[in-house]
């Protein structure tokens, strides 16, 4: 069969753990992979290079540096490794192999894909100012966003390591939570989940919810409930995070009387759901309810089109840990190597 050689092998959009590690993999398959790493926006509500991993400052549950990694650093570790075997960036400066800044990975020249018709072969994927790049195959890994409240004290702490976070897994086992009292936002299974685990370090956990029961499932209220250490505030909305470099308290709305009243605390954990960075697709792959990206076969990162690949949470709404991310991104890579070879592209 033959191909066009401004044809890419393979195009990854995306650029957290799950796009990185695709990159790595597919790169030393000796693939040539293109990445769309995406533009850094000014604010922690919308997609960033590098991932969630960019807002959260240390990780201590990747496995590999057993005492702890900035967020920031560990994608920075990951684009350097991707690069040293061939990986390529679209970027202000052309198709660069590297133009980020070492230390955390941050770029403000990394383009963002901002559509692309996988109706016909070789795909199309296009970028932000418009120019259209072919390739035979794409790896989706654009991730999701944790959703926030949007106050300002709220996104400026939680960018300057300030107690406030949208992972409790992630970081609550932070030496700065460590018998503190805490408050988890939502109602939702996340936000029991979230408490429930916050309770293994806290002094006491508050769930902050705007209704005046729970919305999880009852399993889930019922452990809640039942855990001595977890007080709830009903009926609440958070309208200010207080605290200049880290979080003493919020002040909350009662939304049954309108009263104000603050509440002090020593960390502050979102759990108000996840959003799948996955609008950019638009019809053009098979999404699930909440629009993360279905997968074909659940063991695979095979999706409803044929040659197109997908891995990280804008796939999996359930663990959403860079670890499970990166081990969707390898499969993903192995999965685009393997197809093109039936293809006859290697
Ligand atoms: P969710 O079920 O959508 O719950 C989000 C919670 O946040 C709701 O209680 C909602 O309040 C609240 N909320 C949303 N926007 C808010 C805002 N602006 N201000 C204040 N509160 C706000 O999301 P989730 O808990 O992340 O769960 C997502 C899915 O994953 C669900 O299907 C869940 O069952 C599943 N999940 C399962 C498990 C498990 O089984 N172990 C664990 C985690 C997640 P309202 O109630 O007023 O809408």
């Amino acid at each position: 069969m033959a191909h066009s050689s401004n044809v890419e092998k393979v195009i990854i959009i995306g650029s957290g753990p799950a796009g990185w590690t695709a990159a790595i993999y597919a790169a030393r398959a000796n693939l040539q992979p293109l990445v769309f790493a995406g533009r850094p926006k000014s604010a922690p509500t919308t997609l960033l290079p590098g991932g969630q991993l960019m807002l959260t400052t240390e990780v201590e549950n990747y496995p590999g540096f057993p005492h702890g990694v900035t967020g920031p650093k560990l994608m920075a570790f990951f684009e350097q490794q991707a690069v040293r075997f061939g990986t390529r960036i679209v970027t202000d400066n052309g198709l660069s192999p590297d133009v980020s800044n070492p230390d955390d990975g941050h770029s403000y020249a990394y383009h963002d894909c901002t559509r692309v018709d996988l109706k016909k072969r070789p795909f199309a994927v296009f970028g932000e100012d418009g120019t259209a790049y072919s390739a035979h195959s794409v790896i989706v890994a654009t991730g999701a966003t944790a959703n926030w409240l949007g106050l300002p004290n709220e996104l400026r702490l939680a960018q300057a390591g300030g107690g406030v976070s949208a992972c409790a897994v992630c970081d609550g086992a932070l030496p700065i939570f460590r018998d503190k009292v805490l408050a988890v936002v939502g109602g939702g299974d996340s936000a029991v989940e979230e408490a429930s685990y916050l309770t293994k370090f806290a002094s006491k956990v508050y769930m902050i919810h705007r209704r005046d029961q729970l919305r999880a499932s009852k399993i889930m209220a019922q452990r809640a409930h039942h855990n001595p250490k977890i007080d709830f505030v009903w009926n609440s909305a958070v309208i200010d995070v207080l605290g200049d470099k880290s979080i003493s308290g919020v002040r909350l709305r009662n939304v049954k009387d309108s009263k104000e009243s603050d509440l002090s605390i020593g960390g502050l954990f979102m759990a108000i759901g996840h959003t799948p960075a996955t609008a950019f697709l638009e019809g053009q792959l098979e999404l699930d309810a909440k629009e993360y990206i279905r997968l074909k076969d659940a063991y695979r990162s095979t999706t409803s089109v044929e040659g197109v690949f997908a891995a990280g949470d804008c796939v999996d709404s359930v663990y959403r840990q860079a670890v499970t991310a990166a081990g969707m991104g390898c499969k993903a890579a192995i999965d685009a190597e393997r197809w093109l070879a039936d293809q006859g592209i290697e």
